[in-house]
């Protein structure tokens, strides 16, 4: 499931491409994709618009629109990808959504196997669209407040990963760079927030940051096959993973294996040896 780097590489390669074009055609091949937009609405709604800008936050791209009051927001979900491909070249059978634009020879084209992700219209709130205000600023956002996120965590009683996973504390957090940052700051994932102390917790916020930054230069984590660039091509940041997916192989800072452990629905990796379970946890 694509987070916060797998979607800043999305739009870093987006942005070059498509901001200053105008759309010339839109053709829904899915319905399903467009989460609250008739057919007709999205497409007249972009037809002939320019793109200024694409922006993000969290797990949430938009792109922004000339003369508009709306916004084109995109949400990944589990398998979403956004291609930049040939207008000559053929559609995948799980495109859902492709954008035309002029004078390019490349399209917009959001293929979704797993149809969890789609496209939706929507304004601005300041400069944020609506539907994602509710999210809180991501590590990379310049109203991202440390302290106040810290504050947060230390009152919280719940385990720390679902306190990462927060979208509603600090956003972009997925499994992946949750374990990471566990990891990293020798944290196990069940303590609860209110049993870490202000250093601790900080060392781990930057711990994520610092992953996550890492992530972004390694053009996201392609762990599930279904995460792509706009060019089709992975990410290579699973080679630098210490945990996520690491099952039975030696931690690579004290030799213990990593064992992988159910958690809510789903897993989570960790060292032994560096994250031992707290006693107050469960
Ligand atoms: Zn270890």
């Amino acid at each position: 499931m694509p987070e916060l780097p797998e979607v800043e590489t999305v739009r870093r390669g987006l942005a070059p491409y498509i901001v200053g074009k105008t759309i010339r055609d839109v053709e829904v091949l899915d319905a399903r994709s467009l989460k609250k937009d008739s057919v007709k609405h999205f497409k007249s709604t972009l037809a002939q618009r320019r793109i200024t800008g694409i922006e993000r936050r969290g797990k949430f791209l938009w792109l922004i629109l000339d003369n508009s009051p709306n916004v084109v927001v995109v949400h990944l979900g589990m398998s979403g990808q956004v291609l930049l491909e040939p207008h000559s070249s053929q559609m995948h059978s799980h495109v859902r959504i492709n954008i035309a634009l002029k004078n390019a020879s490349r399209e917009i084209r959001f293929r979704d196997q797993r149809l969890f992700g789609g496209l939706h219209l929507d304004t601005l709130q300041g400069d944020i669209p609506a539907s994602v205000s509710h999210i809180a600023p991501d590590f990379f956002d310049t109203r991202f407040d440390l302290d106040s996120v810290l504050k947060t965590l230390s009152k919280r009683t719940a385990g720390i990963k679902s306190l990462l996973l927060n979208q509603n504390i600090i956003s972009g957090v997925g499994n992946i760079y949750a374990d990471e940052a566990l990891w990293l700051a020798k944290v196990h994932y069940l303590t609860p927030g209110n049993r870490l102390s202000k250093s601790r917790l900080e060392t781990l916020l930057l711990s994520a940051q610092e992953v996550m930054a890492k992530a972004i230069k390694a053009g996201g984590t392609s762990f599930d096959d279904l995460y792509v660039n706009v060019n089709g091509e992975s990410g290579w940041f699973e080679l630098e993973l210490n945990a996520y997916g690491r099952e039975d192989e030696p931690c690579s800072r004290c030799g213990r294996l990593i064992v992988r452990e159910a958690w809510s629905n789903r897993s989570s990796y960790r060292c032994p040896r560096c994250q031992p379970k707290p006693r107050t946890a469960r």
